[in-house]
């Protein structure tokens, strides 16, 4: 088959879906690409919904391409267009206003959703999630003056949307499961750092909280404390999206299993971004990476293949989050083995590196833009290192590049 003009399918036109679309073209693909979405929005990235959009004078969305630029490079995109159906047999997938695409190619870049607390929903108070272009518009125009909000996990999420609501003169408090703010990370010495970060900007940060319901004027925890809330926002954790794949007979645990050139265990079925689970090497496990640059990268490398390029995609982990004038850096695991800190927590700016096996397998870099280049390198080097010299403060990390 000359891949070059197979009619290939993407099903969700989120970043991933966006830039596979573009990178396809990009190689030289010159079959028909049809690109679909559930949202009305253009194809957009996901960081500015926990930032930019909650933080900017005016909202202003920014999106992938303009619908003239996606006509330009003749990708057929639809919007608003839920996919309902995916039949392997007769390699069709099909919309809920009955419109069927026929695929020689299908990718499954269908991200994940927000998971639920319905201990909350059942309650009085709206309960938000954030996960689209709308709830990050409706979001922003929550966030008034003076309101309490209250935001259901430390975790990325819960972190941002606070430094954005302390930003717009809100009262706010994080209730996180965990006994520190971004267990999920495994840093002791980041979590210590954005508590105290935090608790310095006004937030109200409660850890080991266990929710019970909402109360009339806000949270009621298993102890009885109850939080005063105008605004509940929870994030806690996403779920992937899988109902197509297992409509497609694709087996997932907790996301569509895919290996290093994005393809799953079907012919002709690839999956990218949020939703593909693949091996890291650095977690030594198969994980989904839920972040901007695995959106952009890995979706681009899968399009190369479904073109007939072969490429390996086996880049670390590496994701941002910009909390008040901090911005964070993780790359790999930093959980991944022994931690060891450098430079000055106290004055917000340090690095640490995870070290497993004589290998740096992660790392964070606080307001250490140059050192996150550096440790970006060292992780995906696999390069062996000495621990005497990592922990030397003299020692400049860009000599173990050498
Ligand atoms: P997250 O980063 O996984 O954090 C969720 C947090 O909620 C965790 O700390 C979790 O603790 C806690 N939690 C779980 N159940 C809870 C409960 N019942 N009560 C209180 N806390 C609870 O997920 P997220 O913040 O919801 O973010 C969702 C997605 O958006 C992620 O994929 C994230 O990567 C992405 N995102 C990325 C960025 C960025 O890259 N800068 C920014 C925003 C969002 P345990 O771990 O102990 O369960």
């Amino acid at each position: 088959m000359n891949l070059s003009k197979t009619r290939v399918v993407i099903v969700g036109a989120g970043q991933a879906g966006g830039r596979a679309a573009e990178a396809l073209r990009a190689a030289g693909h010159t079959g028909p690409i049809a690109l679909l979405g559930e949202e009305a929005h253009l194809p957009y990235e996901r960081p500015q919904l926990s930032k930019a959009i909650l933080l900017d004078h005016e909202p202003n969305p920014a999106f992938i391409r303009s619908a003239q630029d996606w006509a330009e490079i003749d990708v057929t995109l639809c919007t608003s267009s839920r996919v309902v159906a995916a039949d392997i047999e007769r390699r069709e997938i099909g919309l809920e206003d009955g419109r069927q695409f026929a695929f020689d190619q299908l990718l499954l870049a269908t991200g994940t959703h927000p998971r639920r607390m319905p201990e909350l929903e059942a309650g009085p108070l709206p309960v938000r999630y954030l996960r689209c272009m709308d709830d990050a518009l409706a979001l922003r125009n929550a966030l008034q003056p003076g309101k309490k909000v209250v935001l259901v996990g430390g975790g990325v999420i819960g972190l941002e949307v606070a430094s954005a609501a302390i930003a717009r003169g809100c009262h706010v408090t994080v209730l996180e499961k965990a006994a520190t703010v971004l267990p999920q990370i495994g840093s002791p010495t980041l979590s210590r750092y954005a508590e105290t970060l935090h608790a310095g900007k006004g937030v109200n940060i409660v850890c080991g909280a266990s929710i019970k319901c909402s109360a009339a004027d806000g949270v009621e925890l298993e102890d009885g404390t109850i939080i005063t809330a105008d605004i509940v926002l929870v994030g806690i954790g996403v779920e992937a999206s899988v109902d197509l794949a297992h409509a497609l007979g694709l087996r997932t645990l907790h996301g569509i299993k895919v290996n290093a050139s994005g393809a799953t265990d079907i012919d002709g079925i690839h999956a990218a971004g949020d939703v593909a689970e693949q091996w890291s090497r650095c977690h030594d496990r198969w994980i989904r990476l839920e972040n901007w640059a695995n959106a952009q990268n890995q979706a681009i490398s899968t399009a190369k293949n479904i073109a007939g390029e072969a490429t390996v995609y086996d880049a670390p982990p590496w994701f941002w989050s910009d909390q008040y004038d901090a911005n964070i850096q993780i790359v790999g695991h930093p959980g991944g083995g022994d931690e060891i800190v450098r430079g000055d927590v106290a004055n917000g700016r340090f690095t640490t590196l995870s070290v497993r096996d004589h290998e740096v397998v992660g790392g964070i870099a606080v307001n250490s833009a140059r050192e996150m280049s550096v440790l970006r390198r060292l992780v995906a080097s696999r390069k062996t290192v000495r621990r005497s010299d990592l922990e030397n403060p003299q020692f400049e990390l860009k000599r173990t590049l050498a």
